[in-house]
């Protein structure tokens, strides 16, 4: 396994954001990565990193990087992934079997393990429709369990992996069988439409910054507030889509930060609607920082 000690982790993610970790750890085998967390403590388990603002300022602990966990298996109308498998890449696998139900995953930057935290979803599929079980590793125990759909707590970009104790090292999908033609479609579809409205990663940045609310968009609400427009010295909001932020080369976390209350509040101003973020903060929290993030993460859900 990859040990790395003080490493910046800045590259690893897609916001291009992010200071020095203690330790990063990258296994390559399930067996490498439970013994690791039978004797680590003060981790945090990342993937691509596409969902994350990681501090500018560092963490103090160990990271565990998941992508080198990449073996799959396609059996019938069920696919088995280990966490680290990478979204595009199960979803172009799966469409070459005829196997429908992930073609949502080809335009995610992330991994299975992310996608299953925050129940991923787009273009009306989501993770909580296709997935059959979970493998875990229980934090609390220590040991392996398996967990049903019924019994993962998922709903709107949530799953019960929010409250920390659970660690998904692999997971096992239903999908159906349709014509490949249709399912290349329904995919040429999906990266069309992405690509006309939300960022490249070459214009770096973690996906939608706030989740939607209840029967509305955060994307809409944000445009109306007038966010399209807003801009500072290093970072702005993507002009084809306000739900988006772009590091525009040497942004911190800082000001990203400070980008996001300036948009919740310009939504909070015009509609008393407070937008809830997507985008998970990690590390460590200068005193500004702490500020920030009191205003925009309130629930405990929330990290
Ligand atoms: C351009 C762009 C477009 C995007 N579009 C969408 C979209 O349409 N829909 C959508 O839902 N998301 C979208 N995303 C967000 C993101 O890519 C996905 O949600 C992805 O599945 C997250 O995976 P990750 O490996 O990058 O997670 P990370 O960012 O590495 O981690 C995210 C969270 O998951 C946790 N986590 C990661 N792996 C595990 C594990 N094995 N066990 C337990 N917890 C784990 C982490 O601790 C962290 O809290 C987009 C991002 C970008 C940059």
């Amino acid at each position: 396994m990859e040990i790395r000690d003080n490493f910046e982790i800045k590259n690893l993610t897609t916001y291009k954001i992010g200071g020095k970790v203690k330790k990063l750890y990258i296994p390559e085998k399930i067996e490498e990565l439970t013994e690791l967390l039978r004797t680590l403590d003060n981790y945090i388990i990342l993937g691509s990193c596409s969902d994350v603002l990681f501090s500018s300022n560092g963490f103090d602990g160990n990271i565990v990087i998941t992508t080198g966990l990449k073996n799959f298996e396609i059996r019938g109308t069920k696919v088995y992934a280990e966490c680290g498998v990478k979204d595009p890449l199960i979803s172009q696998k799966v469409s070459e079997a005829s196997l429908s139900g992930l073609e949502f995953l080809i335009g995610l930057p992330g991994t299975i393990g992310g996608a299953v935290y925050m129940n991923a979803g787009a273009h009306g599929q989501c993770i909580a429709d296709v997935l059959v079980s979970a493998c875990l590793f229980d934090k609390e125990t220590k040991e392996i369990v398996f967990k049903q759909n019924s019994e993962m707590d998922f709903s709107y970009r949530h799953s019960m992996l929010y409250d920390g104790r659970y660690i998904l090292l692999s997971a096992e999908f239903e999908l159906t069988k349709q014509p490949i033609e249709t399912i290349k479609e329904l995919m040429d579809r999906n990266l069309t439409f992405r690509k006309t409205i939300q960022p490249s990663l070459a214009n770096p940045n973690a996906g939608s910054v706030f989740k939607n609310p209840e029967n509305d968009s955060a994307g809409r609400l944000l445009d109306k507030a007038g966010a399209k427009s807003f801009e500072m010295p290093n970072v702005k909001v993507w002009d084809k889509h306000a739900n988006f932020i772009i590091n525009k080369g040497n942004a911190t976390s800082e000001d990203v930060l400070e980008m996001m209350v300036k948009m919740y509040q310009a939504v909070k101003d015009m509609y008393t609607i407070e937008l809830r973020p997507e985008i998970i903060f990690i590390g460590n929290k200068t005193k500004k920082e702490e500020e920030l993030c009191n205003i925009l993460y309130k629930t405990k859900t929330q990290k």
